[in-house]
């Protein structure tokens, strides 16, 4: 009865077909794992990755690495946009742009070598300091070229700093972390900001003896900080001063704006907590932060900087990290004494309308040797109303191929305002 069974399945063509087709199924099922099997080992073996974060450091070095190099493209329609931003004290915008890769994979050959770069955005994780979601970028290259990857961030980070050297490295605040902002400027020469005799000398001094005295401060407990106000009117080389210091020093430069929309004082304190190395801190127009302040209170819209909070993240800088904090201020007049007590500010520079001394400095830096003429200029300025060395600036530029000429029209400073 059994075997009868057996007989009339095995017998029957459709079952003998459809246990082949099982057979088939399975085998491929088999072959298929195997495959993927072979191919992971395959992968596993032939091919190694490289992952950057985002939050490494060498992520912006390689993606601004790969916007720029001399690699060989394939696959990259798909591009991404990196901006970089700052909108100024007097409302102006400035921008740069990157063209990166965009997420998805991209290949791309370097010294002979074929490499794939996947930039994977991870949609749920965010960083909360900045509201941008994690990306991590990951590179693949077959297992024998390796080494390819040390060469590549090698480069990335030579090209990064490359840029750097020689120049000072603008940062802005993004979120709440610091970010260059476009390319590192030329660094400025201190020579070339002519302010009256002595003043530079003086700063330069301070802030040298402070840098070379970090253990002093350590040993007695004193937070390592110094603030500097340099006050005075439109022009007079307040800005250019200090990107001349940072030149000199070689350092690079943090700017705050407080009046920036969403800057909170937890904000604020963070951010004066967490600047880059060898950078000095920058607030402009001080004065200005607060006064908007007020005013934009009632437009509903306002930076959410209190005044306590500014004192209190000066003061909060408690860290042993090395802080020099300068201010700048046309309106010495409107700040409010307790910013300006020593120990937030411990040294106050005024920068004022050009001295004969600085005329003269100035009118021989854009004219180099003509001594007499700069006498000449320096007294037909006498008994006159005060000109800033910005005004200066101006009038020598216009007259950059003839100095008799910038002698004789010196009554033109009176008629243009060439301020900044
Ligand atoms: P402030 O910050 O005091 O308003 P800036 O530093 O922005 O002035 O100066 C504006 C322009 O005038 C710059 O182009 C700068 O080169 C020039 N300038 C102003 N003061 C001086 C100075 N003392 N020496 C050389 N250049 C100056």
């Amino acid at each position: 009865m059994e075997s009868g069974f057996l007989d009339s399945v095995t017998g029957n063509p459709y079952f003998s077909a459809g246990f082949g087709l099982i057979g088939v199924g399975a085998g491929l099922a088999v072959l298929r794992q195997g495959m993927q099997r072979g191919f992971d080992l395959a992968r596993r073996n032939l091919l190694v990755t490289l992952e950057i974060p985002s939050r490494d450091k060498s992520y912006p070095w390689f993606l601004n690495w790969i916007s720029h190099a001399n690699v060989t493209r394939r696959n990259s329609q798909q591009l991404a946009v990196e901006t970089s931003f700052r909108q100024h004290t007097n409302g102006s915008i400035t921008s740069t742009f990157n063209l990166v890769p965009g997420p998805g994979k991209h290949y791309f050959k370097f010294k002979g070598v074929w490499l794939q770069v996947e930039r994977q955005r991870d949609g749920r994780l965010m960083d909360l300091s900045t509201g941008n979601p994690f990306e991590t970028v990951t590179l693949t290259t077959l297992s024998r070229d390796r080494s390819i990857f040390q060469t590549l961030l090698k480069d990335a980070r030579e090209a990064a700093l490359a840029k750097e050297t020689g120049k000072t490295v603008m940062y802005t605040s993004w979120g709440s972390e610091w970010r260059p902002f476009g390319l590192p400027r030329k660094r400025r020469l201190l020579e070339s900001v002519i302010l009256d005799r002595g003043i530079a000398e003086s700063i330069m001094q301070d802030v040298e003896d402070f840098i070379s005295n970090e253990a002093w401060y350590n040993k007695r407990g004193i937070p390592y900080r110094r603030g500097y106000l340099l006050y005075g009117p439109p022009g007079s080389g307040k800005t250019s001063f200090i990107q001349a210091l940072a030149g000199h020093l070689q350092y690079n430069i943090c700017i705050l704006n407080l009046s920036e929309r969403g800057l909170t004082d937890d904000r604020l304190n963070h951010l004066l907590s967490v600047a880059p190395e060898r950078s000095l801190m920058l607030l402009e127009d001080v004065d200005a932060a607060f006064a908007k302040r007020k005013q934009s209170d009632q437009e509903g819209f306002q930076s959410m900087v209190t005044f306590s909070g500014l004192l209190n993240a000066l003061d909060g800088v408690a860290s042993s990290e090395e802080r020099i904090i300068l201010m700048t201020t046309n309106h010495i007049e409107l700040l409010d004494q307790a910013l300006i007590r020593p120990g937030r500010v411990d040294m106050k520079v005024y920068l004022g309308d050009a001295t004969p001394h600085q005329i003269r400095r100035m009118f021989l830096r854009f004219y180099e040797g003509k001594t007499d003429l700069a006498d000449d200029f320096v007294a037909a300025l006498e008994g006159k109303p005060p000109v800033s060395t910005a005004q200066l600036q101006g009038h020598f530029v216009t007259y950059k191929a003839d100095p008799w000429a910038a002698v004789k029209c010196v009554s033109q400073l009176f008629h243009n305002s060439l301020g900044s």
